[in-house]
């Protein structure tokens, strides 16, 4: 029997607001003491009152818009009960049955065997604002400790459908969630810090068939590589129950433990009723309105949309348009430096196809922006500014290589010196005198090379097409590196053949 994995993601974002859900307490939980901040609401004390955080509301919106869903007319919030040390009121506020985003999409490239990533689609069943609990831990012997901090943060948590295949797909879906809430600027989505924070719904099914079969819960996943293994491993660990004809029959919640890249049953999953939602009377549900409208058109160009785009109008390769993406500083920065490169590569080169040019250009910029550039800040012990080298500056760098002004040494060289003074590179290039090495030089330097190897040119002259590099080789050399190869290689062939 061929077996498919159903897999399901649930991630709680915690927002980035100033404030908690439903207090004015500090939100920057885990950089203050423990402890500290706190207030009656969120310790539960009798007699305080929710008010919720109209920036949470706003984010929420936000991320719901960016994932395609629809947004409910009012705010509506429940209680879900539980008991548990990190929960004071003994019920969390949350929504049950009117989530404030709901049946969404969202497409993405997963990363495939082939140099581009493949597209798929997944559905958001919905996205919910709730309040956090607090952080228990274990003290120096052994005792559970408890930081009410935590309590009462804003999170919104969004439920993927089944849609996912393979551990992959969900872990690159994450890290596109991440980008996306980076974009968004409500949260920082940062894994480590447990501000971004994911369980995963798994269940087998017989391939063909079109029922849901009995899902596991895995918690406890820290990163994003342990969502990707411990995925992985369970989709091992239930085939194997399927094959043995013994398939999960209870819903269960297993933990993920990274040290011994496994997962351990911990409880069998309670089911909606066992938590008693009913509406939270202290909050009546208020009407969103025109709220909706404004977050719309607050929604900045989200990264999806921008990572097509930068293919497109620019000619970046898919791994370059992804890794531009990543750093929001360095895409504003690379897209300033592409478009004046762009406009001075037509001018250079006005017969030239347009697509074409595009695709050198492209090549040429990521080549020096995503690597060589970074490779010179760090040799100078200097971090990536957009003021560090202009954009302009860096436009006008790469058309000097472009139009084959300088050569690749001369031009890090350039590069290096434009980092240390901010000058422009044709101030520099004159001031400097890195535009090559003179004519003159070159010619006596390559009628040396000519005499001292008496046994390479001659087998050169007999047709040893390969010498022709050595002698190369040996006239940049003297030049230390100054010298043009391709002018050098030319000219040694016209005297010699
Ligand atoms: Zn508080």
């Amino acid at each position: 029997m061929k077996l498919e994995p159903i897999i399901g993601l649930e991630i709680h974002i915690q927002l980035g607001t100033n404030s908690k859900m439903f207090c004015s307490c500090d939100n920057r939980s885990e950089l203050l003491p423990p402890n500290t901040a706190i207030c009656p609401t969120c310790l539960a004390q009798p007699g305080t009152l929710p008010v919720p955080n109209a920036g949470a509301l706003r984010s929420a919106i936000k991320l719901g818009l960016a994932l395609g869903c629809s947004i409910a007319p009012r705010l509506k919030f429940d209680r879900k009960h539980y008991f548990y040390p990190d929960l004071p009121k003994g019920y969390q506020i949350s929504q049950f049955d009117e989530p404030i985003c709901e049946n969404g999409t969202f497409t993405f490239h997963v990363p495939g065997t082939k140099v581009d990533r493949s597209e798929i689609t997944i559905g958001i069943e919905r996205a919910h604002l709730e309040e956090d609990s607090a952080k228990s831990f274990h003290g120096s012997s052994g005792e559970t400790l408890v930081d009410f901090n935590r309590a009462g943060s804003p999170l919104v948590e969004t439920v993927t459908r089944p849609d996912f295949k393979t551990p992959l797909e969900a872990k690159t879906f994450l890290q596109e969630m991440r980008l996306l809430v980076r974009a968004l600027g409500i949260s920082d989505g940062d894994m480590e810090k447990g501000h971004m924070r994911c369980d995963a719904n798994i269940s087998m099914r017989p391939v063909g068939d079109t029922k849901l079969y009995t899902k596991t819960e895995i918690k406890n996943m820290n990163s994003f590589r342990s969502v990707e293994r411990a995925i992985a491993y369970e989709i091992e660990r239930q085939t194997a129950l399927w094959e043995a004809g013994t398939p999960p029959v209870i819903g269960s919640t297993r933990n993920w433990n990274d040290v011994e890249q496994k997962t351990t049953e911990s409880r069998t999953k309670e089911a909606a009723q066992d938590y008693r939602f009913f509406p939270e009377p202290d909050i009546p549900p208020f009407i969103v309105g025109s709220l909706v409208e404004e977050m719309r058109r607050e929604l900045p160009e989200l990264p999806s949309a921008k990572y097509i785009r930068f293919q497109k109008e620019y000619g970046f390769s898919a791994i370059d348009a992804r890794q531009l993406i990543e750093n929001d500083e360095l895409a504003t920065y690379a897209e300033h430096v592409a478009s004046e490169f762009l406009n001075w590569a037509k001018d250079s080169d006005p017969d030239a196809n347009e697509d074409g040019i595009k695709t050198k250009s492209a090549k040429l910029l990521s080549g020096w922006l995503l690597s060589k550039y970074p490779g010179a800040l760090n040799e100078l012990g200097r971090l990536f500014t957009p003021e560090t080298v202009t954009a302009e500056n860096f436009a006008e760098f790469l058309t000097l290589i472009y139009q084959s002004k300088i050569n690749s040494t001369s031009a890090m060289m350039l590069l290096k010196k434009m980092i240390e003074t901010g000058d422009h590179p044709h101030h520099l290039l004159e001031s400097e005198n890195l535009s090559g090495a003179d004519e003159g030089a070159t010619s006596t330097w390559i009628d040396e090379v000519i005499t001292e190897n008496p046994a390479q040119v001659a087998g050169f002259k007999s047709g040893k097409e390969a010498l022709l590099q050595f002698l190369v080789g040996q006239v940049m050399k003297k030049s230390r590196g100054t010298a043009d190869a391709l002018s050098v290689a030319e000219e040694i062939r016209s005297r010699l053949l």
